[in-house]
């Protein structure tokens, strides 16, 4: 596996001030949630319309979330980051160990553990280390289940999916 520069920003983390392009950051976040939210109203419009429609959907959606469920990110190619988030809360969250940021790829926000806030920007953040890496459990200790990805995690991945499910199907048949 390659060797990745975990980057820092905006350290000490609790003493960060939000700037200019944080504000900026947060809108534009909160524009795309409100878009996909009156998209997704959209979708359920048509499916209540067309049922066959929505059986099809469910079933594409279960097959996604299936798969979601049998690739599940190895414990040792998880990367832990304490971030702070736009409404201030520090928290914990995890990405693949490749990302040497935890804003790459398109998440640079998440819902806020702390406060609920959705979107909530990552305006600086800090790497703590590989998950399985500081582990101090006991090596004679019964053998640690892997991690389950928490529910945001999943949703985060399905609505990815979908999405892209969606531009296929759009680039797909046109007209
Ligand atoms: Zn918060």
């Amino acid at each position: 596996m390659r060797e990745v520069e975990y980057e820092s920003l905006g350290v000490p983390l609790a003493d960060y001030q939000l700037t200019r392009n944080d504000h900026q950051q947060q809108e534009q976040a909160e524009d795309i949630a409100r878009w996909v939210k009156k998209v997704l109203a959209e979708k359920e419009a048509e499916e209540r319309a067309d049922p066959v429609l929505a059986e099809g959907r469910r079933r594409a959606s279960k097959r996604a979330l299936d798969m979601l469920l049998k690739h599940k990110t190895p414990e040792h190619e998880i990367m832990r980051w304490r971030v702070r988030l736009y409404c201030g809360h520090i928290v914990e969250t995890q990405r693949h160990r490749e990302n040497g940021k935890p804003t790459l790829h398109g998440s640079s926000s998440e819902r806020c553990p702390e406060c609920g806030r959705e979107p909530s920007v990552i305006v600086a953040f800090e790497p703590i280390g590989l998950a399985g890496g500081l582990s101090t459990v006991s090596r004679t200790g019964p053998t640690v289940a892997p991690k389950k990805l928490t529910r945001a995690q999943l949703e985060r991945r399905v609505a990815a999916l979908e999405k892209e499910n969606q531009r296929l199907r759009d680039s797909g048949h046109t007209g």
